[in-house]
């Protein structure tokens, strides 16, 4: 009998994760539809991977209600970073709880950028998220011109480093880090598979600084950027890389199926 590697023994411990992220896309039929199709075919990977879908708010009920009881994961694409009051626009953990989320997206680069979102906010919103027992998916990634200044990974530090302050390793035990270079987010100019083991290392490099090296080996860091059916399993194959967070092809339930099959295979 074969017996596992060391390091088969480490991916092995940590289950792997793979998300679609809708944006803003779908309406509430299509929504109802692609849930539907992606529970068909991928809750039957549950016993092994965790297989979640990131829909619009407004369609989070219809997706919640089309998945039933098949073990997909729903969650929200963000969350206040408060927990109740006169928060005009916003949705708290509690509410994503109450419609049967159970994951939720922290600091997706479009909010980093196009919002304004900074880490100090993304801490307050993390916390709400565990607070409320939901999965964080936490979004950290450098900008194509941090990157050609050959400051990817110091940017991986300063955002991880911010995003997880106060928080203790008992709290951020269900942590999912989605590494997501910015420049290659919905671009078709996936990162190569060279630059995400070594994004990866230094995201694991802090979290044993942080916390301490077995905590670091136990989370679930994740790749965005550009994955999908054809490039899939290369970037899975990588013992770093726990999974993925899957944009523009995760609106096609057989091409985001592809991709959560080459995470199983
Ligand atoms: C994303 O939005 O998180 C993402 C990775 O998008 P895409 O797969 O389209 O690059």
């Amino acid at each position: 009998m074969q017996h596992p590697s060391q390091s088969d023994t480490t991916r092995l411990v940590r289950r792997p994760f793979v998300g679609g992220n809708w944006k803003m896309n779908t309406d509430c039929a299509r929504a109802a539809e692609l849930a539907d199709d992606v529970a068909n075919g991928g809750s039957r990977h549950a016993p092994t991977v965790d297989v979640a879908i990131f829909p619009p708010f407004p369609y989070l009920h219809a997706t919640v209600h089309a998945v039933g009881h098949r073990a997909i994961l729903v969650g929200g694409q963000d969350l206040s970073a408060h927990a109740q009051g006169a928060y005009t626009g916003q949705t708290s953990g509690a509410m994503l709880v109450d419609l049967g989320c159970r994951t939720v997206l922290i600091g997706h680069s479009e909010r980093r950028h196009g919002l304004g979102e900074l880490d100090g906010l993304l801490n307050a919103k993390l916390t709400r998220a565990i607070e409320n027992g939901l999965i964080p998916v936490l979004c950290v990634g450098e900008s194509r011109a941090q990157r050609r200044e050959g400051r990817a990974c110091e940017v991986l530090r300063e955002q991880v480093q911010g995003c997880l302050s106060g928080i203790s390793a008992e709290q951020a035990r269900a942590l999912v880090v989605a590494y997501e270079p910015v420049w290659a987010i919905g671009t078709g100019d996936a990162a190569t598979v060279q630059d995400v083991i070594q994004a990866h290392r230094s995201i694991r490099e802090v979290l044993a600084d942080l916390y301490s090296a077995p905590f670091a080996q136990s989370i679930r860091v994740i790749y965005g950027g550009s994955v999908n059916a054809n490039n899939a399993a290369e970037l899975f194959a990588c013992e770093e890389v726990d999974g993925g967070l899957i944009g523009g092809a995760s609106l096609k339930s057989d091409d985001f199926l592809a991709i959560v099959n080459a995470l199983c295979s």
